[in-house]
Formats: C-alpha cells, structure tokens, sequence
C-alpha cells in the first residue's frame, strides 16, 4: 500500500484535531518518504503544531504545509489552490473532513446560527473544497485521475433527538457523495464515503460550546473509537489499487452496534 501512495500529494480538511489530524499522521506513518501533505482548518497554530509532530515522529521526508482554510467561505476556498507553492498543487487526495455539530436542542429551537454554521461547514464547504480541487483530478494528462474521500457520520443514515441539523447534513454528505460517484463511473477519479459512529474528539466539546464536563460525560459508561480507528481505514481506502472503490464504509463501537 505504501507504495501506491509514495508520492502523492494529500490535502485533509480539518486536520488540527481529531479524525483529520490522525489522518495527517497515518498517511506520514504510512508513506515516509516522498508524501506532501496540505494541512488545512481554522487554527493555523494547531496546524503548525501537527506539522512539527508529524516531522518529529516520521522524519522530514514527509513535506507539510499548514494551510489556514475555513471551508464555508467561498472566498477562501476559491482562492485556497492559486494560493498553494507550486509543488503543492499537483493534488491527488482530497479528505473532506472539516465538520461540526452544534448544541443539542429540539428542532424547533435550534439556533439559526447554529443552522447556518452547520450546513455552511457540513455541507457546503465540502461541496465547495471538491469544486476547487476536481478541476486538477480532471486536467490530469493521463485523462483525470485522483481521490476524493468524505466524511459522513452514522448520523446520516438514522437520526437522533437533538441532532436533527447536524444528521440532515451528513445525510447531504452521503447522497452528494453517491451522485458525485455516480457522475465520475469509468473515469479514474474515485470518490468514496466513510461513516464514524461514536468516536471520542473535540466534536463533543463542539457540541457543547465548549463544556468538557459535558461532553467528557458523553463517553461515561462506554468505549468510544479513536480516531486513529478512522484514519487507518481512510488511509487503507486511498491507498487500494486503482480499480478498487471502497465506496462506503461504515465503522462505529461495539456497544454502538
Ligand atoms: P474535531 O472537532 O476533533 O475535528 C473537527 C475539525 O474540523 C477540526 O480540525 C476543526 O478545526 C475543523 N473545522 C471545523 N469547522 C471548520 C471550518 N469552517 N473550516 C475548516 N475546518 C473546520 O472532530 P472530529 O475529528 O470528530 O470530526 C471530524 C469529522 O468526523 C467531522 O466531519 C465530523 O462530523 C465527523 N464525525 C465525527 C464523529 C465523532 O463521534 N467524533 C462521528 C461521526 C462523524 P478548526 O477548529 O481549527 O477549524
């Protein structure tokens, strides 16, 4: 596997924390070498400091550029590949995994900013980050080649009470998904999902703007996934030959089962 990705040029959404941080790691762990990685969210420092880790754990083959990047301004993301050194824009993987969930009110009373941020992040700036980056898939000499992998959440596929925003947009996320896949069949462009369930990060503290105490007593009781759980799957999925999709993958807990 390493040896299908010696080379490639990665960009991961949302990789100061979490799922995409461990995904930045794996990918380092996994492909030493001769991996560039284009780390992207909010949090330039928190970037900076992943970058630092990732070259102190696997050596400084591996070339990374932190990148500050908020998904649901357009004008930034329309802006995010001109703005790359040029031996970062050959990009081959995309990673949408920038993502939120805010508060845990009933539908009714769901704040509207809290709506807004939600779909804007969720839905929208994965939509606009694969606009920006399908244009380099798609001019590839070699007639289109490259990886686009989606986070969704098990909240896509079943809702629960108190996420009714946050599930409708991970619902967007799969048939986004399913239809992208479906548009690019034949071509060499793959374009694949992967589902988490309960995985414990700061998408709880998140949820609760900010209140570890709440959200440290979301995983009381029980045994969450790690996120290197998921990045080892995102990065076993990018690294298949190229005739294999993984097209959806649905991981969670065992007591989530
Ligand atoms: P974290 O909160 O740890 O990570 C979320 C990441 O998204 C952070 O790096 C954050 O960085 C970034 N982010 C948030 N908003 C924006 C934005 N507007 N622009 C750019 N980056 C942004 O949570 P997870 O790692 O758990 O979440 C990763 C993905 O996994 C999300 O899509 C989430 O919905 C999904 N997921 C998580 C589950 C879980 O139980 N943890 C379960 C199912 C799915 P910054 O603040 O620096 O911008």
């Amino acid at each position: 596997m390493a040896k299908r990705l010696e080379g490639k040029t990665v960009v991961i959404t949302g990789a100061s924390s979490g799922i995409g941080k461990s995904t930045a790691m794996e990918f380092a762990r996994t492909s030493p070498k001769s991996l560039k990685l284009i780390l992207t969210a909010r949090r330039l420092d928190t970037l900076k400091e992943v970058a630092q880790q990732i070259n102190k754990d696997v050596g400084d083959g591996v070339k990374v550029l932190p990148v500050k990047l908020d998904v649901s301004k357009p004008s930034e993301v329309k802006g995010f590949v001109e703005s790359l050194p040029a031996e970062f824009r050959e990009i081959d993987v995309l990673v949408n995994n920038a993502g939120l969930v805010k508060g845990t009110a009933k539908a009714p009373d769901i704040l509207e900013e809290d709506i807004d941020t939600m779909i804007s992040t969720n839905v929208t700036g994965l939509i606009n980050m694969t606009q920006a980056i399908m244009p380099i898939f798609k001019k590839r000499e070699d007639g289109g080649r490259g990886d686009i992998i989606n986070i969704g959440s098990i909240a896509g596929r079943e809702g629960y009470p108190g996420g009714s925003i946050y599930c409708a947009t991970k619902a967007a996320v799969r048939t986004f998904t399913d239809a992208l896949r479906r548009e690019l069949i034949a071509t060499r462009i793959r374009v694949m999902e992967v589902d988490p369930g309960q995985v414990e990060t700061e998408f709880s503290v998140v949820r609760f703007y900010g209140d570890k105490a709440k959200a440290d007593a979301v995983y009381a009781g029980c045994e969450p996934l790690t996120p290197d759980d998921i990045a080892e799957v995102i990065v076993f999925n990018a690294g298949r030959r190229e005739n294999v999709v993984i097209a959806d993958t649905l991981i969670f807990p065992n007591h989530q089962a």
